[in-house]
């Protein structure tokens, strides 16, 4: 299963061929669309735990382009569909309920 470059949804669609005969893919999660990369994998799963992990260390995000080679784009592509991290809200006001 091909997963989207630019938001890592996993539900793509194809989308005809590119020019050079790759299969395209279309993502209607943000509406863009991509193709396979030509030779490296995306990251798996264990190396993404890591990355993020690491982020939660206090790693900045410039950091982790220099140890992992991830750029940045991508990093904060997890962040944001994270469950862990984006439970992390500003609004910390106490809901005291009843
Ligand atoms: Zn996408």
């Amino acid at each position: 299963m091909e997963t989207c470059p630019h938001c890592t949804s996993s539900k793509l669609r194809k989308h005809g061929l590119a020019r050079n005969g790759k299969q395209r893919y279309f993502c209607p999660a943000c509406r863009r669309t991509s193709r396979p990369a030509p030779g490296t994998n995306a990251y798996d799963e264990g190396r993404k735990a890591e990355i993020l992990r690491a982020y939660q260390e206090r790693t900045s995000l410039r950091g982790l382009t220099r140890i992992f080679g991830v750029s940045r784009q991508t990093v904060t592509a997890w962040l944001k569909k994270s469950p862990t991290t984006a439970a992390a809200e500003p609004d910390a006001s106490p809901a005291a309920a009843g």
